[in-house]
């Protein structure tokens, strides 16, 4: 199997990152930064955002697994001391590459006064504006939906509605579901200005176009990315074509992932 690792950097992902190269020596296994069978992520959630985007192009061919070197991630479930069974699993398993889960991403189409051009998001996608009040017609399926006036819409996925969206009081979603969620940050409502007011979820072939007021410098995010824009139109997102496949060599549910990150032990 071909394999190549990313990682934070920190002293102890390192040291785990060296491990684990002696370990895949020893049991056979190659790495290949180009083109990996699979793509470990050593460090936390931030890490396995890289690790995503350095491999976007990639998703079709590629999975990933992450090792946690500091609190446990949602994209990061294994420990260190768990790198030999991990490299275990992977060469000696026949199934490996086909034991994944494939979560939904978020496909965004940014049209600017320069052209139009796709990304996907594993997390989200968010906008603010730069100079203040955002200020954004959001539209879905083609029909006016609301003016937004606040701080900035996040468009998450279900596995990012742990993350950013979770924070702003949205749903959190089952990654088997194939939606995206629209989460208001701080909107301006009043009696003059009205938003819903709450997060909606749109589901596979609906998408929602975000048409920004003229004139105004906007601050887009991608995950861990961002960029300031002057010149964008619009912006669409949709459930994405593509998914990205995690490997799974154990079970580890989702709920339960909810559960030991936010709730803990349980107090009768
Ligand atoms: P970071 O290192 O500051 O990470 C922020 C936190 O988000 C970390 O604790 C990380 O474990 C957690 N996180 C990331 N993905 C998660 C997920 N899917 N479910 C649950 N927790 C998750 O920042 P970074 O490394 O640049 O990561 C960028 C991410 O940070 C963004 O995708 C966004 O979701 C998140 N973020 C959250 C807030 C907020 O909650 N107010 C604000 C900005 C960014």
């Amino acid at each position: 199997m071909k394999y190549n690792v990313v990682h934070r950097g920190d002293e102890i992902s390192v040291r785990t990152k060296d491990r684990f190269h002696e370990l895949a020596v020893r049991y056979g296994m190659t790495l290949d930064e180009q083109c990996p069978d699979i793509v470990v992520s050593i460090g936390g959630d931030g890490t396995m955002l890289q690790a995503f985007h350095q491999y976007v192009d990639r998703l079709q061919s590629t999975s990933f697994v992450g090792i946690h070197t500091g609190h446990l991630g949602f994209y990061a479930d294994w420990n260190p001391d768990e790198v030999e069974s991990l490299v275990r699993h992977m060469a000696e398993d026949p199934d490996a590459l086909s034991r994944t889960v494939k979560y939904p991403l978020v496909d965004i189409c940014i049209t600017t006064t320069r052209g139009k051009e796709h990304h996907v998001a594993l997390n989200e996608f968010t906008l603010k504006g730069v100079e203040g009040t955002l200020v954004a017609e959001l539209r879905i399926n083609d029909q006016r939906f609301e003016m937004f006036r606040g701080d900035g819409i996040c468009i998450s996925t279900p596995s990012g509605s742990t993350a950013y969206n979770r924070s702003l009081n949205g749903a959190i979603l089952h990654p088997s579901l194939e939606a995206i969620q629209i989460a208001e940050m701080a909107s301006i409502n009043n009696r003059v200005y009205r938003t819903l007011g709450s997060s909606i979820v749109l589901p596979k072939h609906h998408h929602c176009d975000i048409i920004p007021k003229p004139g105004h410098t906007i601050l887009l995010t991608l995950d861990h990315l961002s960029v300031q824009l002057s010149d964008l139109i619009s912006i669409r997102s949709t459930v994405a074509e593509q998914k990205v496949s995690f490997a799974r060599f154990r079970p580890f549910p989702f709920w339960n992932r909810v559960r030991d990150a936010f709730i803990g032990d349980i107090v009768e």
